[in-house]
Order: structure tokens, then sequence, then C-alpha cells
């Protein structure tokens, strides 16, 4: 990415109007306005066809008039007339151009996008939008938007897709009192995208925290690369949860992977924290802009009332920070700062009666202990104490326990004085909320980001023997015979050469080989249809399991091809596929798809009932690390069932993790090749026991 552009786009010195006008009202007229309102120190060049001068600045026919050099023109004139003012741009030597205008892709017009973009390639210009509000940066004292004014000053960074949400959430952002140093609207995404305001915004000292309102996005790799490289907390609100592409998918997988549970699975693996709604997406950004990650599981709950304190312990488990006692020489030294009848094991009460010197004193103490790594305080309002009086009690307290590295969140429940004092906390750094269970939410966003953190720079390099070309062998003889999906016995081959343990089968073509076949690989075996028009096996009456001799072989041999020709009298069927019987072991499903933002992804879940009817499942973008894969197996709704259930054994997770990286690690390796796929059921076994692959299915990307 080249920096100089995009600090073109968001941090320029000197900034061109094109479309400047002095009509009260016009876009053209805003951006001037809000720049020279906004205290812009740069210079400001409106361009204009005719007039002389607008709001007392000289104005310029063309930028190329301009004497000084100029780091950003902002377009606000027609779209049609975009394509030649951008090649006048590139001709300037301008870095970035934040078109405003809308009426391109948006709409439909596509062809006039590229061309845009095209001409900017050539001459090394960056672009913004179309289709934005403009960009907005308090430590550049820039408005250059149509948006009335500058977000509350803070420490937050917004990219936004939606113009109109950005425009709400700048005014919002004084009534929620959540800062922002920038906000930046993107728009279409034709030329820098999410990625590139994240590589910037990393850079940026002024910012933080980066928060991003989404909609949907292309280039889904990038963004999981530049979100996994930023050193700073990045927290996402993605709307739009509907399925897609759904209906077209040929593949169990496909039908299930939804893009909300995709881009959930790539925020996962990328550090990227969620917000589940708007007041979600401010009560985080407060935190992660405000406080350090949480670095452990110990959070100390410390209150002057019962009923909150209770509040935050069943909201710090549903948030995954169970509440533990605090060790015993911490519940003694906190004793001394309580009535008889407080609580000094976590939730810490000091009671109605605490006054600012007893919260003082236990958060102090508390906060330091090596056993804490974050702190929640909640206050209920009393008729005896004083809300401000309380705050400052706090954040002295904060300041005086000296640690720099353990976040602190608080929340007031009261009227309008513990507003204040909320207030108070806010501009002295440190969040508050008037709700317990917010509190504690922001706080799980601490901590969410320190695991997630640990978690994205794991190693997903894999050590293991592949043979791709045999792999690509099978494929291309299946595309020879002019198919769009493999066989279970091909798409077997495949799995075998990427490390996947699958029963041994083999196609028999007579009766006779069936015999020979089953007799090698030993009784008791299991015979299936073998058609590449016939996918779901069972249905077709194809598969028979347990079948003890040769007699047997016989009867299901002929049985299987009667009820196959049943099902589909012209399947094109290569035989019968004879496989060693596995023994029984949990049925679960692995399966991948080509996501049309993040490519390769995979799916794991219980099979059976948990998948068909519950839809348990969870994806992950390939090639997935080897800690991802155990959350996989841990996250599903069904995993107490991996764990061991009525007397059975714990399943070898561990084997079961390997696989789900050697299936992620197969996906990528062939991701030109393989558009759907899936491996259901595969048995999973005790532990130490390994797992097998019974049934395989994949279906060819269209060439
Ligand atoms: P399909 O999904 O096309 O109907 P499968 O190959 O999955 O066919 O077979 C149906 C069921 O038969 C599987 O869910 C599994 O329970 C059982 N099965 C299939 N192959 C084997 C095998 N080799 N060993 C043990 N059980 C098997
Ligand atoms: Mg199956």
């Amino acid at each position: 990415m080249d920096r100089v552009a995009l600090n073109g786009l968001l941090r320029p010195k000197s900034i061109a109007v094109v479309g400047a006008s002095a009509t009260p009202g016009k876009i053209g007229f805003t951006v001037i306005d809000n720049l020279i309102k906004s205290g812009f120190e740069g210079a400001i060049y409106p361009i204009n066809p005719t007039a002389p001068e607008i709001l007392g600045l000289k104005a310029y026919p063309s930028v190329l008039n301009v004497e000084g050099s100029i780091d950003a023109a902002v377009i606000t004139v027609p779209a049609k007339f975009c394509l030649s003012v951008v090649e006048e741009c590139g001709k300037k030597g301008v870095k970035g151009v934040i078109i405003i205008t809308s009426g391109f892709s948006e709409v439909g017009n596509r062809d006039l996008e590229n061309q845009i973009v095209a001409v900017a390639k050539q001459y090394g210009v960056r672009i913004l939008g179309p289709n934005i509000v403009g960009t907005l940066s308090n430590s550049d004292k820039m408005n250059a938007s149509f948006a009335p004014f500058l977000p509350l000053p803070g420490k937050a960074a917004l990219i936004s897709q939606s113009g109109a949400l950005l425009i709400a959430l700048d005014a919002a952002s004084y009534t929620r009192r959540v800062g922002f140093d920038k906000l930046v609207s993107i728009g279409n995404m034709s030329d820098v995208n999410f990625a590139d305001v994240i590589n910037l915004l990393d850079d940026d000292p002024k910012t933080t925290c980066i928060s991003l309102y989404i909609e949907g996005f292309k280039d889904g790799r990038e963004f999981i690369e530049a979100s996994r490289k930023s050193s700073k907390p990045i927290i996402a609100l993605k709307s739009g949860v509907s399925a897609h592409g759904a209906a077209a998918a040929a593949s169990h997988t496909g039908s299930l992977a939804g893009a909300a549970k995709v881009y959930g699975a790539a925020f996962q693996q990328s550090g990227v924290i969620q917000a589940s709604d708007l007041n979600n997406l401010f009560d985080r950004t407060l935190a992660l802009s405000l406080q350090p990650p949480m670095k452990g599981d110990n959070l100390v709950i410390i209150t002057n009332g019962g009923g909150v304190g209770v509040l935050a312990t069943d909201a710090a488990e549903r948030y995954g920070l169970p509440l533990k006692f605090v060790p015993a020489e911490v519940q003694t030294e906190l004793k001394k700062h309580m009535p008889e009848f407080g609580s000094a094991k976590n939730p810490v009460d000091l009671t109605g009666m605490a006054g600012n010197e007893w919260y003082a004193d236990s958060v102090r103490f508390a906060l330091a202990h090596s056993w804490t790594d974050g702190m929640v305080v909640l206050y209920c309002e009393t008729a005896m104490t004083n809300p401000m009086e309380i705050a400052q009690g706090i954040k002295k307290a904060v300041d005086e326990a000296g640690v720099k590295d353990k976040p602190v969140t608080v929340s007031f429940v009261g009227g309008e004085r513990s507003e204040e004092a909320m207030r108070w906390l806010v501009e002295n750094g440190i969040p508050a909320y008037n709700a317990p269970d917010i509190a504690v939410n922001a706080m799980a966003a601490l901590r969410e980001y320190s695991r997630m953190k640990a978690m994205a720079t794991e190693s997903l390099g894999m050590d293991i023997k592949v043979d791709r070309e045999a792999a690509l062998e099978v494929i291309r003889r299946a595309r020879i015979d002019g198919r769009g999906a493999l066989t279970e016995i091909e798409a077997k081959q495949v799995f075998n050469a990427y490390g996947l343990p699958t029963t041994a089968t083999y196609l028999a073509k007579t009766e006779d080989e069936a015999v020979t076949l089953a007799k090698k690989i030993g009784f008791p075996v299991v015979m299936k249809i073998v058609s590449p028009e016939i996918l779901h096996k069972s249905d077709a009456g194809g598969v028979k399991v347990n079948i003890k001799d040769e007699a047997s072989v016989r009867d299901a041999f002929k049985t299987i091809l009667t009820n196959a020709k049943a099902y589909k009298a012209d399947a094109n069927i290569h035989g019968i596929a004879i496989q060693e019987m596995a023994p029984w072991g949990t049925e679960v499903i692995l399966g991948s798809v080509n996501d049309a933002t993040f490519g390769p992804t995979m799916m794991f879940g219980l099979g059976g009932i948990f998948v068909e009817v519950l839809k348990d499942v969870t994806f992950r973008v390939a090639p997935v690390s080897h800690g991802q894969a155990l959350r996989m197996l841990s996250e599903i709704r069904g995993a107490p069932i991996l764990a061991g259930v009525r007397g059975e054994k714990p399943r070898d997770r561990e084997a079961m993790a390997d696989t789900i990286c050697r299936y992620a690690n197969m996906i990528v390796d062939l991701a030109d090749e393989i558009s759907e796929s899936d491996a259901n059921p595969v048995l999973v076994y005790e532990e130490t026991k390994g797992i097998k692959v019974v049934d395989a299915r994949i279906i060819l990307k269209k060439k």
C-alpha cells in the first residue's frame, strides 16, 4: 500500500475541492464551509470553472491551475465529469482523490467506476469512494466531508461502509460520549478498501482502536491479513445476516454457510472483536479505545449493592468471564474496608455504607494485586454518598495502584448526578456505563481481544507431506470424463493424498470381483453404489453395511444395482465400492465451501440430527491453525458429546483437530479445483484411537 497516497487521503496538508460552489445547500459549498469551520490549517483550493472566489478563498478553474502541490482532491461534481477530473488530478500529481459523488456501481454503473480506477492507477493516485460522505479528523482539524461537524474528540477511528450511518454516529458520539479522532466513509471501495485504511490507521499515532461498520466486501483475505497485522484492537459490526448463495449450494456445507457465520469465523481468526449491535459497537469501542487488554481470566468486581453485583456476576458468566473467589490474603485485606456484613469474596460487596474512601482503598489494593487481571467497579447511587466523589475516589485509586496493563470499567446506576460522574470518568480515561452488564460486556471485549490476538498470531504452517500431483491426476481424469463431481472412491483418493485417514475402498465391476475384494479387505465389509449421478447414495438404496460373507456380498451386489436403476434409470454406474467396515464411532461432518469473500472455508459439526435439524456447525477460513481447530470443536453446542457422555470416554479431539488442519490445507492447496466438499460422516474414536473418514464428496469448480 502506498502510504504517501493514503496520508494524502486521510491526513492531507492541502485540499482541493472540485465542484466547489458559492451556493449554500450544494455539497460543493458544504465541504468548503466545513473545512473552514473545522479550522483546517492547510491550503484549501476551491475548483470552479467560473467563480473567481468562494467563501473568501481564491478559486481556480482546474486543479491544473493551482500553483502549490495538492495532497487530496475532494470531488463533488456529477458522476459523468469524474473521469476527466481524476485524469487532471493525476496530471497535477494529487496523491489521493476522495470521490463523494454517487451514481456509480451502487446503481449498476460499474463501467464508469472501473474506468476511473484504471486512470487513477496509471497516475498512481489512490481513490477513496465513490459514494461517500468524506473523511474527518479531529487531530488534523479537518472536516473534508458533508457531515455537519467533527465528532466528539477521542482516540477511536471509525470506518463506515454506510455514509448515512457515519453522519448519524458522528452526531451520536456526543450523546453517547464516545470520542473519535477519525471518521472515514469508505463507500463503494472502488480502490481503497477496509484493509488499506486499517493499515494506515495502524500507523496513526492518534488512533488507539479501530471500529468498523461492515455491510460486505470482496477481498476477505486482504482484510484478514491487515487485521491480523494490526497492533490496535479492531471491532466490527457486520450487518446483513441472510445466507448468501444458499439456495444454489450443491453440498450440505454450502447450504449451512451463511455470510454472517463465515464473517464471524474470519473475525475470530484475524483477532477482530465483534459488536452485536450499534449500542454494543459504541460501548466496546469506548473500552477498547481507553483501556489496555485484559491478559488473564481473573476479574474482580467491586460493588456497593448486592443487586448490581449479582447482575454483573451473571453477565460475567454470559460473556465468558466467570467469576472466581479472590485469594484468601486478598479477602483479609479487603475485609478492612467494609462493615462486618460485607463480602470480600468476589463480587466484593462494600455494602451501601461504602463511601469514596472504602472504594478507593479496595480498588487500589485489589487492582495492584498480582492475582487480578481486570476490574469492574459498580456503584448504586445512595442518599448518603456523592457520585462525583465516588468517581474521583475510583480514578485516584486506579492511578495510585500504579498498574498500566490492567483494564478497569465502571458502571454507575442512578440519576443525573451519576450521569455527570460517569461523564467525568470517561473524560478521565475510564469507560463508564449506565448498567452493570454493559460494563462487564466491555470488559469481556478487552479479554476477547487479548485471547484472540494470541490465536491470530499462531502459526498456520503445517509440516505434512502431501501428494498434490496424485490429487490433481484424479481430478483431471474426472474432468476428461466431463464430470463436475468426483465419486466417493475418487474423493477418498484426493483426501488420502492430503493425509486424511479414510476407510480402504476399492471398485468392483463384477460380482466375482466384489467377492475377491471383500475377502482381501476382510469381513465385515460395506458396499456402496459408485455413480457420478448418485451423490446421496443411501437415498438410492445404494449403501449396505455389515456384510459378513460371500453370499451376502453377491446378494448386496444385485440389490444395490437394482435399487440404483430404480432410483435413476439412466445413471452412469461405475460399479460397486467395496470397503472396510469401520467400527462404531461418534459421527461428525467436515465440509468446505468456496466463500465469495473469503475463499476456501471449513465447516465442522456433529453428524446426524445435529447438522440436519439443529444446524449446529461452525466455520473457519482455511488454512486453520491447530488452536483454532480445537476451538471449533469446543464452540458447537454439541461439544459435550465429544467430551464423552453417559460413561463414554472422551473422543480423540487431537486427531480431530489434526484432521481439520489437514482438510483445510487441502482446500487451500486445491482452491482452483474444489468448489465444495464434505466428509460425512467422519467417525471419531476414543482418545488416542484416531478418526476415520467413511464417506467423501468433492464438487469441482466449473472451468
Ligand atoms: P451417503 O451419505 O451417500 O448416503 P454414506 O457413505 O455416508 O452414504 O453411508 C451412509 C451411512 O452408512 C454412513 O452415514 C455411515 O453411518 C454408514 N457407513 C458408510 N460407510 C461406512 C463404513 N465404511 N464403515 C462403517 N459405516 C459406514
Ligand atoms: Mg454420507
